[in-house]
Order: C-alpha cells, then structure tokens, then sequence
C-alpha cells in the first residue's frame, strides 16, 4: 500500500518534472522571502552578533574548523567514490541534488535565523555531514538503467516504490533522534541539531520532489546516441533494480524503526507537555528553535567574525582548494585510463553486491605456487581448482581494488612474489601489465589465480575497442570448466539449444537423439521423421568401411624421381617400412592404406588409419609426419612441403570423399508402409519418389553437385556434431550424403528408402568431445568414451546413429516438401512471436525459390 502510494508519486513527479520543478523553486522562493516575517522573531541577529565577540571560545573555533574540514574531506569521498561508477550522469546529477539540498537548507537557515547569509558558514557544514548521497544515486541509477524515457518514468517510479519507504522512515527517526539534542538544554548542542533537523528535512523535501523531476528532465532532454539507445544508458547498472530489490530494508530493522520513531515520539511530547505544566520553559509558545539561548547562539553563530575567521578561513579554504585541484587534475588522467579499459558491462564496482557477481575469481586460499611460464612470467600453477572451490573474500577484494594502482614495477613483483600472486592485484593493475605486455593477453588464464578471472579481464579490455562497448553482455562467460579446453583468447562460450529427436528405432535398439540447432522446425521435422520410421519397425544400418585419412605433399628432385618413389611405396616392403614407423605413434592408429598420386615432382600420400574411437586428425597427423621421416631415410632427396596437401582431404569439398570415403562410410535403410507415408508424412510414395528423382538426384546433378544428393543432410549432421562435441568444420566432407526413393511392396505403395553416407567424420574420444556437456549428449546415445569391447566400435555407432537420423530427416523434409508443408510448419515451430513475421518472409522467400528451381529444373 506505502509502496504504491510511494510509485504513484514518484511517477507523478517524474511524468511532470516542468512542474514539479518550477512548484518547488517557487516554494522555497517563497520560505525565503517569508524572512521578513521571522526576522522579528529570529534567535540571532547577525548583524548584533559583534556584541558577543568576547563571549567566542578558542575551542568553538577549534571544533567549527574541524567540522568543516571534515564536511568537505566527507563530500570530497562522496563525490570520488561516485566516480568509480564511471557515470558522469552519476556525478552530475549527485553534484545537483547537493547544491539544491544546500540551497533549500540554507534558505530554511535563513528564514530561521535571519536574513544574513554569512551565518551559513556554521550551518552548512553540519548540513554537509549529514548529506547522504547513496539513496540519491540508487535512485539515479534506477534512471540511468532505461532504455527509453518512458522506462525512465516507470524506473523512478519502480524506484521510489523501493526506497521511498525506506528514506521516510529514516528521515523520520532521524529527525525524532537528532530533536532529541534540541531538549538538551546544552545551547550550542541545541543550535547544532536544530540544523541537523533541518538538513534531514531538506534532504527529504528535494530527494521526493526536485530531484527526480530533474533526473527525469534531464535524461529527457539528452539525445539519443547514434547507436539508438539512449546516451544515458549504461549497462553496469542494468541490474540495479533487480538488486536493489534483493536488498530491501529487513522488516525486521523496519519494525524496530517505527518502534523508535513512536517512543521517540512519545518522548518529545512527553517533555513539552511537562515544560508547558511547569511553566519552566520560558519561550514555551514559541517553536523550538526559538527557545534557544539567544546568548549562546550568538556566540556559536558569531564565530566567523573578522578576528577569528582569518585562520579559520584559510584551513578551510586552503583544505578545499587542495582537494578540487588533487580531484580535478590529478585523479582525473588515472580514472579515465582505467575506465577506458573498464568495460560498462563489468565496470569498476558500485556495491559489494556487484563485485560478488562480478568477481568469482579472487580467494583467500593461499596463492597457488607460481611457475616459470615461456614468456618469462612468474605464473601461478596452470592446474586450476574449479570456480566453485574458489572461496570469496569480499572485504580484502574491496580493499584491493578500490586501491590506487601501483606501478608496473610493484605489480610486477608481487606477482613474482611466492608469498603475493594475482589476486593481489586488481583488475585495473592486470590490464596496464597486459597492456604494457608484462603479461600476454592470451596467457592470462595461465597467470592470473582462476581461468575465470583471465577471461573476464580479456573481455573487459576487448569491451572498449569494441564498436558498441556493451556488445559481450549477452555472451556468457561464468561457470565454465575453463580447464577442459586448449584453445587461447577465450571471451566466453556461445550456448546453443539442445533438443531431442526420438525414439529412433535402428538396428532394433531405441536412440533419443541430441540435436543443437536454433533452427526452429529441425528438430520437430526430425522428431516427425524418427516417428514415421519407429512405426515402420525401424531403420537398418551397415558401416562399410573406416578409416581416417591424411594426405601430406612431397617434393623430389624430378618427376622420373617422384614415379620412382611412388612405385616404392606401392610395394609391399615400402608399405611395411612405412607402416611401421606409422603405427608406433598410437594404440590405436593402424594404417591400412597408401594411395600414391603424381603431379610433375610432388606426390601427393593420402595414408588412410584405423583410428580406434578418435576422429583421428591428430592421431593421424602425427603418425603421418613419423612415416615421412622414415621416407626420408629411405629417399633423402624427399623434401616435404606439408603434411596436408589436400589430398586427404579434411574440411573442403572433394569428390576424392566422396568417391573414395573418409572416417566412417555407413548406410541407413528402411521401408516406410504407405499407411504410415498417408498418415504421419500426409504424403505418398510415388509423389516422394517422384521429388526425390527431380530434386534430390537430377537437381543435385544439374548443379554439379558433389555428394549433395540429399535434401538437408547438413541439417542433422551439424545439430548431432554440435551437441557431440565433434568439429563442426568436418560437417563438409560429413555431409556427404546420397538419399534414394523407390516404391516397395506387392502394390507400390509403399516406401523403400536409403542414406549413404561415405565420409561421417567424427569420433567420441578426443577434441571437444572431452568436455562435459558434450559427453552428456554422448552418453545419451550410450557411445562416450572408448568403447569398453572393441575399440572403435563406440565411433561407429554414432555414426550409424548419424545416417539413421538423417534418413529420418530427409523423410520428414521431403514428405513436407511434397506436401507442400514447409512454409506451415515454420510457422508453428518458429520460436518466438517476435521474429515470426522474418521467419514467415525468409521461409516463404525460400519455398518460392526452391519452387522456382524446381520448376526450372
Ligand atoms: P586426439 O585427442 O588428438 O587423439 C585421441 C587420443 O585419445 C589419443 O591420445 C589416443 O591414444 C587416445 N585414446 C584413448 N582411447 C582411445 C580409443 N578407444 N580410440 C582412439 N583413441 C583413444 O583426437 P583426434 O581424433 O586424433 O583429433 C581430434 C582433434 O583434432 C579435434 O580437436 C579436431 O578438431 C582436431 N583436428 C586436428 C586436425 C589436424 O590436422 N591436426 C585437423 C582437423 C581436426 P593414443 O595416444 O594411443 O593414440
């Protein structure tokens, strides 16, 4: 109820900010010309105050000079851990809402205690020291998280809902406790917390009416960037709302608060109506600032005259001038270096909070104990613990990183140090030493104490040369087994969904086949396909042959040479010679094969291997390169110009794959009865038989197609490849893929069906098939790892599974092709609302082309 009364006020005042504005100023323009009204019944007048000069104490001096140098040391921190949040927004608007509080404060004083504005100089202190910019900037932020103006509106409504309550409250407590200073009966104690009533008061009146009208305005007026979002906006406090919501006041503390106010209250009555019966209290009729003792508060308020505000004036003078220049010239260049590196989406941090989500990387278990790393770097241990095992330290991280940077040199022996290491060192310290390339960008997973905090350094490094500096915020980057991987430069990992297809009836065994693709009908079509052939009591498959194969380029002296070399390795001695040194490399690389060809003086060896479960490319490659060192003994004029010289051929399109295959050559058939053609595929056999002639064999031929006889194969072979942990770049020569079509049964009708596969890439032991959620997928077909029987036979059971699956996709595809499908059923497995219209425009685009070719062809 208090909340929504707060948000309607707040959308009120945001949503009317002209009005807002101009009603307040003309309110406190208002207080301030009522002074002629009070001077009557002020405490003090200034201008009398030269009456009381005698009665000023050396210590009242003392304590007001050391009030106001603390006030501006207090404002001076505000001010520079606001910077921090890298907003100048932030800083405007915080430096804003302090002057009008200051404004409004002092013409209360004013109005108060007399028209002379020098009696500011005790007042305003005591204001200063009170000011508490935290909930101001929260609010701000709330602001500076929109995305649009409207946004704004609904966030400092959303916001004051949040602290509105809250600021209420304390400004209530506040001001009921700091009153009770006003009954001391001490005058100088009296005066003072007369003004810290005031500040809390003043506070409180601009924090609920100027200053979000003129956050509101102020954004409002501030034009787009060019990018189209607004300048405004920045991405580090996109969370702030959702944070502050985790960190609303404990209703507990709450509850102690009303509790307070409301004996506090009790306390204040209690008091005025025992002066008002005992008639003790001689200015009873008149407000509480008025029963000072006007003796006293002259003296307190008199103190900045002439003889003693000369040395008073010039500390405090002398403090702030030291402090604007050290703010403004020398924390200025280091501050925009550091955020220049800082990214906005992991920027330096606002709150502890922000640092606990940002920074799961830095522990307090001792460092690990460095290594001597290649590039001369005194690096901590490369074996890490898990993220998880990391525990947090939030203070030491505060600590450490709200540090001044040290110079390279320190840094530098503190991360060569035994005792030190990188989680001394803040983050901004690890950029200058990779900037200054004490550290090498792509080792900093090795050097710093998580591969974690390595990655999320380099992104935040990345994040400013980037064209749009918030580019990696949707890309993730935590809790990442970072130790599984071997490749470099790493800024995060790109998930993808995953989806199932099944059952597969194959072989007489059921499959659930993983599938990531953002495709969105893929796997619905394949799903269609698994089912049409689980009715038809499942698919048959067959490898045919397996082998990897790695196809190095040699130079000799001449072709006569070349030939004489070529002829040797056709020999059964040259084979074996070769073999030998082949086989030694592996358990489980066993060549089979040499396939010699000639072109002038370079022969080109396609080694064709068993390569157990493994894809083979490494084993492969390693088994190639020991064979040529023994052909090299035999032949010292070989000169080997590579050991890839395409004649394998990995990753590129080459009839030599199809024709002669790679990896695993596998075949899939199934017959479809023409019940289930009619009923599941809403097709029939001689309308399929018909497409599959037309599109997938004469189509393909007309378009020189090599082993492109299919209608999607690289659909299903990617999904599985990606959710498998297999290279995607083999999904090339994988794909290679000849669907045939004929009728079947004693009437035609039905549908007999077959995929061959000559060159399925792929293995379950080895590359990205060692990382744990691609073994999942792995395991859910029951292939991970190397299989326990007979090595290899796990490799080639998914790529049984593969052919399966694709004949179960081109069923699904050309059924719908036939029917006339596709368009609808993109439609309805499309994913999101948003992009259905894209989706309607780019499949319809593409059924009107694939027609067109059609009919053409
Ligand atoms: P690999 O991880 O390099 O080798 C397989 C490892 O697993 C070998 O150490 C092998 O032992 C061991 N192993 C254990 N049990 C096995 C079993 N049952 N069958 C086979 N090996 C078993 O894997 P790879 O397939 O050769 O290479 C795959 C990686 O190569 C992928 O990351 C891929 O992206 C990449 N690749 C490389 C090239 C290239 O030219 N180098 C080209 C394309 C792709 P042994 O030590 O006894 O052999």
């Amino acid at each position: 109820m208090l909340a929504r009364l707060f948000r309607l006020h707040g959308l009120l005042v945001a949503s009317h900010p002209w009005e807002v504005i101009v009603g307040t100023l003309a309110l406190t323009v208002c207080l301030a010309s009522m002074n002629n009204l009070s001077a009557s019944n002020q405490i003090c007048s200034w201008n009398d105050c030269p009456k009381v000069e005698e009665k000023v104490h050396s210590s009242d001096i003392i304590i007001l000079t050391v009030t106001r140098c603390m006030a501006i040391v207090y404002i001076y921190f505000q001010f520079k851990n606001l910077r921090q949040l890298g907003s100048k927004y932030i800083l405007g608007i915080a430096g804003l809402f302090t002057v009008f509080s200051s404004f409004v404060f002092s013409t209360v004083v004013i109005h108060f205690f007399g028209k002379e504005l020098t009696g500011l100089n005790e007042a305003l202190p005591f204001f200063l020291l009170l000011i508490d910019l935290s909930k101001a900037c929260t609010l701000a932020k709330f602001a500076l998280s929109s995305n649009s103006q409207e946004e704004v509106r609904e966030n400092i409504s959303e916001g004051m809902a949040i602290l509105g309550p809250t600021f209420t409250l304390d400004a209530l407590v506040e001001c009921l406790v700091i009153g009770i200073g006003t009954m001391s009966g001490v005058p100088q104690l009296e005066i003072m917390c007369c003004f810290g009533c005031m500040s809390v008061l003043a506070n409180y009146f601009v924090f609920m009416t100027f200053f979000p009208a003129c956050v509101s305005l102020v954004l409002e007026l501030s034009r787009e960037s060019r990018e189209g979002r607004p300048i405004w906006q920045l991405s580090q406090f996109a969370h702030v709302l959702a944070e502050e919501e985790d960190n609303k006041p404990n209703p507990v503390t709450q509850r102690v608060k009303i509790i307070m106010s409301l004996g506090l209250a009790l306390v204040h009555a209690h008091t005025r109506l025992i002066a008002e019966h005992s008639g003790q209290n001689r200015t009873e009729e008149l407000p509480i600032v008025e029963r000072l003792d006007p003796m006293s508060t002259d003296a307190w308020l008199c103190l900045s005259l002439p003889t003693s505000i000369d040395l008073e004036q010039v500390i405090t003078l002398g403090l702030a001038l030291l402090l604007a220049v050290k703010y403004v010239f020398f924390e200025q260049a280091e501050t925009e270096s550091s955020l220049s590196l800082k990214s906005p989406i992991i920027s330096s941090p606002p709150t502890q909070k922000q640092w606990l989500a940002e920074d799961c990387c830095r522990r307090d278990l001792p460092a690990p104990k460095p290594q001597k790393t290649s590039n001369g770097i005194l690096a901590t241990s490369p074996t890490f613990l898990p993220v998880s095992d990391y525990k947090l330290s939030p203070e030491v991280d505060m600590a450490v990183r709200q540090k001044e940077s040290r110079s390279l040199e320190e840094c530098m022996a503190i991360l060569s140090d035994p005792q030190g290491g990188a989680h001394l060192l803040s983050d901004a310290e690890v950029m200058n030493l990779v900037t200054s390339r004490k550290i090498l960008n792509y080792k900093l997973e090795a050097v710093l104490e998580t591969p974690e905090r390595g990655v999320a350094i380099r992104r935040q490094m990345l994040s400013s040369k980037l064209p749009i500096p918030t580019a990696l915020a949707s890309l993730p980057y935590k809790d990442y087994d970072y130790s599984k991987y071997s490749i470099i430069n790493v800024i995060g990992y790109m998930p993808v969904p995953v989806g199932v297809a099944g059952p597969l009836l194959l072989d007489e065994k059921q499959f659930y086949i993983p599938m990531a693709t953002t495709e969105g009908c893929l796997i619905a079509s394949t799903n269609r396909g698994c089912r049409a052939l689980s009715l038809s009591g499942g698919c048959s498959s067959k490898i045919l042959a397996d082998r990897m194969t790695r196809g190095p380029v040699v130079r000799l002296p001449s072709a006569c040479r070349a030939a004489e070399v070529k002829i040797w390795l056709e020999t059964s001695d040259g084979f074996s010679l070769i073999k030998e040194a082949f086989d030694q490399t592996s358990r489980f690389a066993r060549l089979e094969k040499l396939l010699v060809c000639l072109a002038g003086r370079n022969l080109y060896i396609r080694f064709q291997s068993l390569t157990g479960d493994a894809m083979g490319m490494n084993m492969l490659s390693k088994g190639t390169e020991q064979a040529l060192h023994r052909l090299q003994q035999q032949y010292p004029d070989v000169e080997v110009l590579s050991v890839s010289g395409n004649y394998c051929t990995d990753k590129k399109s080459a009839a030599i794959n199809w024709i002669l295959g790679r990896g695993k050559s596998a075949v899939c058939e199934a017959t479809i009865p023409a019940r289930v053609v009619q009923e599941v595929l809403k097709s029939s056999t001689a309308a399929l038989v018909e497409l599959n002639i037309n599109k997938n064999l004469v189509g393909s031929a007309m378009a020189g197609s090599i082993g492109g006889f299919n209608a999607h194969a690289a659909n299903i072979v990617t999904a599985i490849y990606i959710a498998c942990g297999q290279d995607p770049a083999q999904t090339v020569g994988s794909s290679n893929c000849i669907t045939q079509m004929e009728p079947a049964g004693p009437a035609g009708e039905d549908l007999y069906m077959s995929c061959t596969m000559p060159s399925i890439e792929l293995g379950t032991v080895g590359g990205g098939t060692n990382l744990p959620p691609q073994q999942a997928c792995l395991q859910m077909l029951g292939v991970q790892g190397s299989s326990p029987d007979q090595p290899g036979e796990n490799a080639r059971q998914l790529a049984r599974v593969v052919c399966a699956t694709v004949l179960a996709g081109e069923l699904s595809l050309m059924a719908a092709l036939a029917a006339g499908h596709l368009v609808k059923s993109h439609m309805t497995h499309n994913r999101s609302d948003f992009y259905s219209s894209f989706f309607l425009c780019t499949c319809w685009s593409f059924s009107q082309r694939f027609l067109t070719l059609f009919s053409l062809s």
